[in-house]
């Protein structure tokens, strides 16, 4: 797939944040390192997000912790991409909901299971759906730091996901046009800067 020629320089971090012990966070870091081949790491990273919570609706603002992930981002280093996985709900105040959030070619992004969960849908609990689903999202919002924008091919990691059904028809790999403009930008990123 892509090649691993200059990119020992690049970091993506994965940070857990509110986040129950039964999610395999591991097997998400091994995921995302096998896409996009940049060693990843799960970060034991304490983020303080009480700043982000809205009592009225009850619920994360994910601005504002993609605010707190990018100032964390900003201390470790050029090429760091971070990823924060959390339960809480996350919304944006046009939005009901958001599965996640993240800066396009920029270092943070962030994603919630709460809405993942079969049990929020009143169905058995199926910790490999979650997990399957989590990744899915992992991809998609790190791709977005990657530059890359939404894709029309509904089975594309890249296509948008109104609802939970919509996350579940799509791979959870990007589509072969997709997959060349992320080897492309990441390409792109790494040619020096004189
Ligand atoms: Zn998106
Ligand atoms: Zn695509």
């Amino acid at each position: 797939m892509f090649q691993n020629s200059n990119r020992q320089m690049s970091l993506i971090k994965i940070v857990p944040i509110n986040l129950p012990v039964h999610l395999d966070i591991d097997y998400v870091a091994e995921v995302v390192n096998d896409t996009f081949r940049i060693d990843t790491i799960v970060s034991d990273l304490k983020i303080d997000v009480s700043d982000a919570y809205d009592d009225r609706r009850n619920q994360y603002r994910s601005s504002v912790m993609l605010a707190k992930l990018d100032e964390t981002a900003g201390t470790t280093g050029t090429g760091t991409k971070i990823l924060g996985i959390t339960e809480l709900d996350l919304f944006m105040p046009i939005l009901t909901f958001v599965f996640g959030e993240a800066q396009l070619d920029g270092p943070a992004s962030v994603i919630s299971s709460f809405r993942l969960r079969n049990e929020f849908y009143g169905l058995p609990e199926n910790n490999v759906l979650l997990n399957e689903r989590i990744c899915k999202e992992a991809i998609h919002e790190i791709a977005h730091n990657f530059g890359l924008l939404h894709c029309d091919d509904y089975m594309c990691v890249m296509k948008s996901s109104t609802y939970v059904e919509d996350i579940d028809i799509k791979n959870m790999e990007l589509c072969s046009s997709c997959k060349e403009l992320l080897e492309n930008t990441m390409s792109a990123c790494e040619a020096p800067h004189i």
